[in-house]
């Protein structure tokens, strides 16, 4: 049983070929500028093993149907390739950002699931598009292969609308369903998943916070294994400081911009996604800069990590008050699972809350997932490894088998 997975950008395809029997990667890749002069596909097969072969492609890709078919000749190819013909793909996994209200969980891709991914498109106006062409491109190519799609905010839908509604007034819920969504769900799922094995325990009798801590930055706050609050919310920039995302910032500065600044609503999106978080406070988003820049002294960059880990620490302390009871704090994505400092950081002084790290346990280096409290933490502490493509295609191999 071969899986095919597929996270489609506006110019880009990331795509992972994952045997199911064994979770191993066959093949994992990127296609990306499309429709720019020169796109690139970068393509592994049999990533981290001894049969590792990576190979690069470089030349004009028009659009997603020209990448993905180059994917394809690639992975059949007579000589290094992983599959004879398309057939041989067992089923495949679309990663979608957006399923509104509509979806609680992964669903077959039918016309109706189309219909209801296009209606939620306002909520996810440069996402789902992108998204779509990846379902459009792979029906066509694999007319017959069961194809599953895997939402962002599935697993934040039983959030209680106490959690999930801004006190706007209520016909912006009614009219134009503006509430709170979360992202980042299949990993927040996959990490709470492993985690309750480590435990020891089944998931829904497992109360978690979550710290996904990346380039994008959520936590979530579980109780009985299913997500009950989050920290992003109708777009991916609520909450925690992230790379380049503001995380909270007052609504009111919006206006401030525009009437000093003259700003436009435009101008203000893009400073708040693109030009804030951790680059906006010391130029840097890279969490692996900001610690060399800060040992070589830099002011702004010690500013940048102490805004990320208080707030950090903010919501942790938000999530054990709305838990009450927390089996593990479990940290995931690039910086959760590298980042010691930034695991310390946030952590520290929460010891009053029965959270105690062990300092050397947090400061070894591993790939496996691993507990880094000591024996006397009431709150278990876990660096879990998040694993997106794999989660989406054990999500595919649970909807196909239905
Ligand atoms: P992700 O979005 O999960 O791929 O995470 C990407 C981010 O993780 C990068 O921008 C870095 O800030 C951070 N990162 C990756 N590796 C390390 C590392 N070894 N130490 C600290 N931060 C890291």
């Amino acid at each position: 049983m071969k899986f095919l997975v597929i996270n489609s950008g506006s110019s880009s395809i990331k795509y992972q070929v994952i045997e199911m029997a064994t979770e191993s990667v066959l093949a994992t890749g990127l296609v990306e500028r499309i429709g720019e002069a020169v796109g690139r596909l970068k393509n592994t097969f049999y990533p981290g093993t001894e049969r590792e072969r990576e190979s690069v492609l470089e030349q004009a890709i028009p659009d997603h149907d020209q990448g993905m078919r180059l994917v394809i000749a690639l992975l059949t190819d007579p000589e290094q390739g992983i599959i004879g013909t398309t057939s041989e793909i067992t089923a495949i996994g679309h990663r979608v950002v957006h399923g509104g209200e509509d979806f609680r969980e992964s669903a077959l891709i039918t016309p109706a699931i189309l219909d209801a991914i296009k209606r939620n498109i306002p909520l996810a106006p440069l996402h789902n598009p992108a998204n779509l062409d990846g379902i459009r491109v792979a029906m066509e190519i694999f007319p017959t292969v069961p194809q599953v799609a895997v939402f962002d905010t599935a697993f934040h839908q039983t959030m209680p609308p106490h959690a999930f509604m801004y006190a706007l007034p209520y016909r912006l819920y009614e009219q134009d369903r503006v509430r709170r969504y979360g992202f980042h769900g299949t990993s927040h799922r996959f990490v709470a998943g492993e985690c309750a094995r480590l435990l020891g325990k089944p998931l829904a009798e497992c109360n978690l916070i979550t710290v996904h801590l990346g380039n994008g930055c959520s936590m979530t706050a579980i109780a009985g294994g299913v997500s009950v609050d989050t920290s992003l919310g109708l777009t991916p920039l609520e909450g925690l400081v992230m790379g380049t995302r503001s995380g909270d910032v007052d609504p009111a500065l919006h206006l401030f911009l525009q009437q000093n600044k003259g700003m436009d609503l435009e101008s203000i999106d893009a400073l708040l996604n693109k030009e804030s978080g951790l680059k906006g406070l010391c130029g840097m988003n890279d969490m692996r800069d900001i610690h060399k820049a800060v040992a070589a002294g830099d002011q702004r960059a010690a500013l940048a990590l102490n805004v990320q880990t208080y707030r950090n620490r903010k919501y942790l302390g938000a999530y054990m008050a709305v838990l009450g009871r927390v089996d593990a704090i479990v940290f995931t994505a690039g910086i959760g699972e590298n980042d010691a400092i930034v695991r310390a950081e946030s952590l520290k002084g929460l010891e009053a809350f029965g959270i105690r790290l062990d300092p050397e346990k947090n400061g070894q280096r591993a790939r496996e997932a691993r507990c880094i409290s000591r024996s006397d933490s009431t709150v278990q502490i876990f660096v879990i490894p998040t694993n997106e493509e794999l989660a989406i295609a054990r999500e595919a191999a649970t909807v196909v088998s239905r």
